[in-house]
């Protein structure tokens, strides 16, 4: 990482900066709504330059258990492999569909790496996020997630944030969100958490671990919240639009939601966003 203040503050800064330039904007003759649209395509711009610069969002991954260590197991599973599928799955989610994020993994397959170890690891390479995958036991049912007492925010904010995101996909019981002194937790030194997917021992959770789609929907729902929790931004395919009699720069940003710098650094525009009947234009 190129600085040593926290990112959040990088974005504030860099919305400072919008917001002077918007107040320069008002002296001249833009409609209100254009001069709204610009502040936000700037704050917009300020979060994607953050992002797109060194600030890569770095997450360390750690698929509880492995190895000699099965962790919980019933109904015929075992806490390792749910927990290395889970966690897989979330990585190929976040690398395939979103901007400027590195995954490291405690393990990619059936190894079992101490928990001084996984700390360790996620330590020297200093990670954004620890995210720890579990599955439960002991006659429970349905999903609760953990991080260290007293963390404070912003881990709290990420806590609530991703937990609500996998109840969302997961099709578990809310079991709500607690604070639990483990080792995991208490030995990585940035924000961390630590989800607990359901009770392998409960017949109707287990069910559910079985089948991919369940997997996938867990994954997706621990991937929704990370790009919430860390404003991760998606990866977009290139659109291109055919420019018809009546279409401005200004209706094409709304029509595919997108933003008129965007629109005019893709295409090269002039300062009046000039735009010709039958031109192409990419658009996102
Ligand atoms: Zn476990």
């Amino acid at each position: 990482m190129g600085t040593d203040f926290p990112r959040e503050w990088a974005i504030i800064l860099l919305a400072l900066e919008a917001q002077s330039l918007c107040k320069k904007l008002h002296a001249r003759k833009y409609p209100k709504e254009k001069k709204i649209d610009i502040y936000l395509v700037n704050l917009d711009r300020a979060k994607t330059l953050t992002r797109s610069e060194e600030l890569v969002f770095k997450l360390f991954l750690d698929p509880g258990h492995g190895g000699r260590d099965p962790g919980a197991t019933g109904n015929g599973l075992k806490e390792k492999d749910i927990t290395l599928r889970i966690a897989r799955q979330i990585r190929t989610l976040l690398v395939n569909n979103y901007q400027n994020v590195s995954v490291k993994m405690s393990r990619t397959g059936d190894s079992y790496p101490t928990l001084v170890s996984r700390t360790n690891a996620a330590n020297a390479w200093n990670a954004d996020f620890f995210l720890s995958i579990h599955i439960n036991s002991g006659n429970g049912e349905g999903f609760e997630s953990y991080i260290y007492p007293d963390s404070g925010s912003p881990t709290t904010k990420y806590q609530r944030t991703i937990h609500q995101e996998v109840i969302k996909r997961s099709d578990l019981k809310n079991r709500g969100i607690k604070e639990a002194d483990l080792h995991v937790l208490r030995e990585s030194r940035m924000p961390a958490l630590l989800t607990e997917n359901g009770f392998i021992d409960r017949a109707s959770d287990a069910a559910k671990m079985k089948k991919n789609s369940w997997i996938e929907d867990v994954a997706q729902g621990h991937v929704n919240g990370l790009a919430k929790a860390f404003g991760l931004v998606r990866k977009n395919s290139v659109t291109y639009h055919k420019v018809a009699k009546g279409d401005t720069v200004y209706s094409l940003s709304k029509e595919y939601h997108t933003s008129v710098q965007k629109i005019k650094e893709w295409n090269n525009l002039d300062n009046d966003y000039t735009i010709y009947v039958g031109e192409r234009l990419r658009v996102k």
